[in-house]
Order: structure tokens, then sequence, then C-alpha cells
């Protein structure tokens, strides 16, 4: 500001302070010099309440800490999330430091998304999960000024969508067999190893079920020859991929295992941004794209295309989540071999409803945006 304007500005205040009060009329000043009509932003922690304690290669836990973010432009409202599951080293805190760090205010045009997204890609660096929180609700409020959902935007077929797979999480047979009785609408099963009871899994889902299955080993297993043998073995009892087999840092020896493997592997925790698409090519058969660790819908359909133009397979995965990333998410699974996207099934306080599950399939509605409405505004 000018230091003329300053003393317009001091002495208009000093004259009016007396009649109406100082902040009144700095209020009404500040509207008058400097209409606000930027994207305005809201945010407020949520915490996901796991249906069941969920257990990984590496740990448990029954909740998640998540963020929902609300975008707001010329009264229509964009949602989003950030879901922060702590081994990826994001918390409400960060977040809220991520969120309270931005202008988005200076934006008087949702429609710039590159710009606005290149602007919060490079406030901060990390700090994935809060972008796909903003991304995924300037995705929201721009289709729903546009009147359209993001799957037609982007020009995807919805009847192309993939069944989701319904994972089932490393436990006692007892219970294993109670979640694959839970399992039923789902017409893939995806089955976490990684641990010294791997082929007891197996074998007891196959005791239950004869539905295909994908494995996750979240990096579990140490040796590629023994690996091969375990991927032939579960080949053999109807598992169609294997998703993270070898740690991501085994590059050699993950190529090698790609290359004798008779079913596809899948990247998940090797690969997080667009650049990484590149650097799995020819590692991995395909990619696990998470909106929470690309930064959101802009950068997975980027990464989307560029894993199709280099022939590789492409899976859609999600963290814990309410609704609202799954939906975002699922805009992109027309155009995928197979979606995880089941986070939102696997808690028991989903704010809103969005994408269904029919049969087994992902559903998409013609809702615009990203197909979400909530039981109640949780902002309001
Ligand atoms: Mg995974």
């Amino acid at each position: 500001m000018s230091s003329r304007r300053n003393f317009i500005r001091t002495g208009s205040l000093t004259a009016l302070a007396g009649i109406t009060g100082m902040e009144t009329a700095f209020g009404m000043m500040e509207k008058k010099s400097k209409p606000s009509k930027g994207l305005a932003l809201r945010f407020l922690p949520f915490d996901l309440q796991l249906k069941h304690t969920f257990t990984l290669a590496g740990s448990s836990r029954s909740n998640t800490p998540a963020m929902l973010t609300r975008l707001e432009f010329d009264g229509i409202k964009g949602y989003g999330e950030a879901s922060m599951p702590p081994y990826l080293g994001e918390n409400t805190e960060s977040a809220t430091r991520f969120f309270s760090a931005l202008n988005l205010g200076q934006f008087r045009d949702p429609f710039q998304m590159e710009k606005i997204l290149d602007y919060v890609d490079q406030a901060m660096p990390g700090n994935c999960a809060a972008k796909a929180a903003i991304d995924i609700a300037l995705h929201d409020l721009t289709g729903k000024l546009l009147g359209q959902p993001w799957y037609k935007i982007w020009g995807f077929d919805p009847s192309a969508t993939p069944d989701t797979s319904f994972t089932i999480g490393i436990d006692t047979p007892e219970v294993v067999r109670q979640k694959v009785a839970e399992a039923a609408p789902f017409n893939i099963l995806k089955v976490k190893l990684g641990r010294e009871t791997d082929r007891e899994m197996i074998e007891t889902i196959r005791s239950v079920t004869s539905k295909p299955l994908s494995v996750d080993v979240n990096q579990g297993w140490k040796d590629k020859h023994q690996a091969l043998d375990m991927i032939y073995w579960l080949q053999e009892r109807g598992v169609v991929l294997v998703e993270q087999p070898m740690p991501k840092e085994a590059i050699d020896d993950m190529a090698w295992l790609t290359q004798h493997s008779p079913l596809p592997t899948i990247a998940d925790e090797a690969l997080q941004r667009l650049p990484d698409v590149g650097k799995v090519h020819g590692v991995y058969s395909g990619i696990n794209i998470k909106l929470m660790k690309c930064t959101g819908m802009r950068e997975a359909h980027q990464m989307l295309t560029l894993a199709r133009s280099l022939g590789m397979k492409v899976m859609i995965g999600c963290m814990t989540e309410t609704s609202c990333a799954v939906s975002a998410a699922a805009q992109l699974s027309p155009q995928t071999d197979w979606a995880d996207l089941d986070g939102n099934l696997l808690i028991s306080n989903d704010p809103c409803r969005g994408v269904q599950i029919v049969n087994g399939k992902i559903t998409l509605n013609d809702q615009p945006g990203i197909g979400i409405t909530f039981r109640r505004d949780p902002f309001a």
C-alpha cells in the first residue's frame, strides 16, 4: 500500500473512529477499496474411525487423522480431504500449518487450475495429502461451476469402471473368515501379506472363497528367489497381481522379479509422484496411483496418461478415507485396470455419500464435481 493511501486511510479512520468505532470503519474501508472475490478456504480436522484394527506388515492402528477442506467461490462450495496415516509423516498440525500459509484469496478465477495448483505445490515441499485436499476441493468446485462430473470432463466412459477390491488385513484365521464373509458383495479381494503367516492367510481365505485375489506385500519379502517361488505358489491359488513385493530400494532385484514373474507386479511404496513413473518403468509392470501420495486429481491424471503411454498397468488406490477423497479418485477409475477404492468402506463415520459399489463394481453418479453429498455440512 502506498504511503499516500496509508495517509488517507489513517486520516479517514481517525475521522470515523469517534462516530462508528475504529473496527467497523476499518472493515467498511477494506470492503470498499479491495472487494474480496477470491477463493475462500476453510478446513477442519476429522478423525476417521476404523471398523477393524488395520494391520500392515509394519504396524497396526484403529483410527486415521484426516482434514476436510472447503473452497468457496461465488457462493459455490467444493470439498476436499487429506487422509494422513501416520507412516506418511503428515498430521493435523502439519496440515494446519500448510493451509494457514496459503493465500488462495489472491485467485479470482478458479478455472486457472494449473496456476493455482502450481502455487499450492510450490508453497512448501512435501505435504502431499494437504495439497491433495486443496486439489480435490478445487476439482469439486470447478466441476460444480461447470455442472459436470470430472469423469465426463476428462472424457471417460462411466460404464468402464473396474470392480474394486476389498482389503482383508492380516489377522487370526477366525477373524479372516469373518472378514471374507463381510466382503460378500465384492468380486475381488485384496490380501495383505509380508509375514511368516502368508501361506496360512491364503489357505484360510481359500477355505471359504474362490474369488480372485490380489496381494499387497507392503515391501515384506526380502529375497527375490523366495519371492518368485511365492508368486508361482500364489498364481496356482488364483492370485491375479502382486503389489509391492519387495522393499522399494531393491530396484535391481525387483526388475529381475518382474521379468520372471508370471503375475503383474505393481509399484506402490516405490512411487509417489509424476517423475517416479519413469523411474519404475521397466522395474514393475504397473503403478498404484493414490491421490494422497501424488497431491491430487491433476497429477493423478497426468500419471495415468504417462503410465498408459509407457504401456504400464494402472491401479487406482486410496488410504482409509471418507467418500470425499474416494469419490475423487473414482473419477479416474474408468481408465484403470484395477481399483482398490475401499477406504470409505473401512470407516464407521463417513460424513458424506458419493461413489457406490454395485455388485462389486465402482458406480459413478452424474452429480457435478466429484459427485458427493454431505449428510450434514461439517462447516455449517
Ligand atoms: Mg499398497
